[in-house]
């Protein structure tokens, strides 16, 4: 059968949920910078959606740059290697940038950055089989920005059963239209945007190998703001097989669902359906080039782009490698973590407050923000006036303001009921409530009680 071509589900439909949070921030000028490795990194064993990994070194021991830390059955997990070669100081529980306690190595920093096995350019990397390439992406443990590993969303269409013995997931659905999302997520972050503008040439060569593993001819390119289709970046990527799409930046508009309604017009079935139920797969632009390291030069994941902001400090892209303590990479773009009043990981909308310096920087990290006491907002504990704005907002057309009345006081079944687990706690509700009520802060709160009383604690 004739792998559909997949241009005819690029029906651009304009995204009129969500909020617009004004011009692009000064981030997308900076272009990246490599940031030395420091003396102590804390690598967090769970950088990924599923089950954390189980450790593959011991105290004490010597490890090299790209030697596996850890790995897991579960095919939801990815394995994290070492960031750096030197001494495994310690593996104990501490901090994650979510406030999880996770199994953590603590590894001190030789400064020779011996690999195990240096990445080396393979010329011929795509003539490799399928399943070799997807085993390469799998043994890399390459992750999207959001915590599913890669390999999770690939399948060829025609080898569904060879997916399943490579990764253990029955996915069948064929992908008819491969979705690069240049866009970031938030608007203090450029991680992809900087991407698209410093690494044509890989880009290029990782949007042909992603094509290949999914089974389709055809990759629509989102992109937005202020870069267009005749944009010197944007021209320099496109090529036959790759539309470049314009997409409303209304946030949040790069999350994968609404991303994919937005480029092909479909609606993603309600409440379980994904992507891939309209023929759809998303892959962020760093995903694609950690996806084409791992096959074409044979290098693990181990570092990723974070933009670091603050009103008081220049903003920078750097490539950071993963397990460097938050407050390093603070003090190393120019602020100071104890001189803030707030820093978040991950974006203002939907990131999380830090207070521990020490947490690591993950494969899920893209941004650190940092704020004074001038851009903080306060929550309240007012009553909802009832004035419907986070319902006219929330881009799962969900109910916000009651899904949460029911979480305040205990109802977590009824906040079950009303989705609550359809929430992507994107944080728009929060934004315009005049109330000042902490929306995404009670969705959270309602979804650990709920996941605790099913694991019966
Ligand atoms: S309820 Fe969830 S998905 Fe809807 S606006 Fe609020 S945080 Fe976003
Ligand atoms: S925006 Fe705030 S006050 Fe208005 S309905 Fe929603 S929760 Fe209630």
């Amino acid at each position: 059968m004739a792998t559909p071509v997949g241009d005819d589900l690029i029906r651009p439909k304009r995204f009129r949920r969500g909020i617009d949070l004004g011009p692009p921030h000064p981030v997308i000028a900076q272009p990246i910078e490599e940031m030395p490795a420091p003396k102590l990194l804390h690598v967090p064993l769970k950088q990924h959606y599923g089950l954390r990994c189980e450790p593959r070194v011991h105290v004490g021991d010597q490890v090299r740059m790209g030697q596996l830390l850890g790995e897991s059955a579960d095919p939801m997990a990815a394995p994290v290697h070492a960031p750096v070669s030197g001494k495994v100081l310690a593996v104990a529980d501490r901090l994650d940038p979510f406030g999880r306690k996770v199994l953590t190595v603590t590894l001190e920093n030789d400064g020779r950055d011996e690999w195990v096995e240096p990445p080396r350019e393979a010329a011929d990397f795509m003539g490799r089989k399928i399943s070799a390439m997807m085993r390469a992406i799998r043994m890399a443990g390459v992750v999207r920005g959001d915590g599913v590993p890669v390999h999770t969303r690939l399948s060829p269409p025609e080898r569904p059963k060879a997916y399943i013995f490579l990764v253990g997931i029955p996915v069948v659905k064929p992908i008819r239209l491969l979705i690069v999302n240049a866009l970031d997520a938030e608007p203090t972050q450029a991680v992809n945007r900087r991407l698209l503008v410093e690494r044509p040439e890989d880009i290029r060569q990782g949007v042909d190998l992603f094509k290949k593993l999914a089974g389709v001819k055809h990759a629509a390119l989102a992109i937005g703001g202020d870069l267009t289709a005749s944009s010197a970046p944007v021209r320099a990527v496109v090529r036959e097989g790759l539309t470049p799409v314009s997409v409303d930046l209304r946030y949040p508009v790069s999350q994968p669902h609404l991303l994919t309604t937005a480029i092909t017009g479909r609606e993603i079935p309600w409440p379980d359906g994904v992507p891939r139920d309209v023929g759809a797969m998303v892959m962020d632009l760093e995903a694609i080039l950690a996806g084409l390291e791992a096959v074409r030069d044979g290098k693990p994941q181990v570092d990723r782009v974070v933009s670091v902001t603050g009103p008081e400090m220049t903003s920078r892209n750097l490539r950071v490698r993963l397990g460097t303590p938050l407050g390093d990479v603070v003090a190393f773009a120019g602020g100071a973590m104890d001189q803030a009043a707030k820093v978040v990981v991950g974006g203002l909308m939907s990131g999380w407050a830090q207070y521990d310096p020490a947490v690591g920087i993950t494969k899920e990290t893209r941004s650190v923000t940092v704020l004074g006491p001038q851009n903080l907002v306060r929550f309240t504990e007012q009553l909802c006036v009832k004035c419907g704005r986070c319902v006219g907002v929330c881009p799962m057309r969900l109910l916000p303001n009651v899904m949460t009345n029911f979480i305040e006081f205990s109802y977590f079944d009824e906040a079950v009921d009303a989705e609550l687990f359809k929430c992507i706690e994107c944080g728009c509700c929060a934004y315009v409530c005049p109330a000042k009520r902490p929306l995404v802060h009670y969705v959270k709160h309602g979804k650990a009680e709920v996941l605790a009383k099913r694991a019966g604690r």
